[in-house]
């Protein structure tokens, strides 16, 4: 019996330092994962995750144009290849294009081939497709195991791991007018806001990305009133020196904690 309870404990502390000790790393402990650029200054780094939509992407699109606004869009790669259209939008009209993996799935229960897959095979099917330069990845939920991790820790494969310092709950249908003052009680010198361009994940609610396009113009303006700008991350971290991984980030910019990501 004693020998079987060897076999529980190695198998759920090999578990515990794959799939959850990363995520405490980068979430409790705010390490590694590129989640602020206070050097940048009164910016908000704008980013999207889980497009492109074709039903809310493109309308999406027409509202930052109106409000004279770019931003970084972390797509899932095969949505990006089933609406090249969209992609091809988004980068004519000066968007930052980063990857959010292949597929939406749970990326710390995968091994490291498929986590593989979801950072790197992603990002290459995107520079291919769109001849673009990826410098971003945001995993799925917020969510990596190690090998992730490790292959994405400054930047080295060219690829940086990117989280958030602001999130809201967008994800579920909520009043603008609620969205705009969560953002604004957060605001903080180089902040990354995160919201979402699409309803198809698990977690969110059907329409909720509506009340995101409302959003815009009104947080637009807000935040301008506040001597703040809305950009593409790219756009922050050229106005500042990204802060190194583990500074930066004693101002307890607040998230969420909820869910989907
Ligand atoms: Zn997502």
């Amino acid at each position: 019996m004693r020998g079987w309870w060897l076999v529980v404990l190695v198998v759920a502390a090999v578990a515990l330092g794959y799939a959850v000790m990363p995520n405490i790393w980068t979430r409790v402990f705010k390490r590694t994962a590129l989640r602020r650029v206070p050097a940048a200054g009164r910016r908000v780094a704008l980013t999207f995750d889980d497009g492109p939509d074709p039903k809310y992407t493109p309308r999406l699109l027409d509202v930052l144009a109106q409000c004279g606004v770019r931003a970084t869009f972390f797509v899932i790669a095969e949505k990006a290849m089933r609406h090249a259209e969209i992609v091809e939008r988004m980068i004519r009209e000066g968007h930052e294009v980063a990857v959010h993996g292949m597929r939406h799935v749970l990326v710390p229960v995968l091994p490291p081939r498929s986590a593989w897959e979801q950072v790197f095979t992603a990002a290459e099917k995107l520079r291919e497709r769109f001849g673009l330069s990826i410098r971003w990845y945001r995993p799925t939920w917020g969510l990596c195991n190690l090998p992730a991790l490790w292959w994405t820790r400054g930047g080295r494969r060219g690829l940086r791991m990117v989280t958030w310092s602001i999130m809201v709950g967008d994800w579920r249908r909520t009043a603008p007018g609620v969205l705009r003052s969560r953002i604004l009680r957060r605001l903080h010198p180089g902040a990354i806001l995160v919201l979402h361009d699409s309803d198809e994940t698990w977690g969110s609610e059907a329409g909720a990305p509506e009340r995101v396009i409302e959003l815009m113009p009104e947080l637009t303006e807000a935040l301008a009133a506040r001597g703040y700008r809305l950009g593409p991350l790219r756009d922050l971290l050229a106005a500042g020196v990204a802060a190194q991984p583990g500074t930066g980030d004693s101002s307890g910019a607040a998230s969420v904690p909820l869910r989907p990501q």
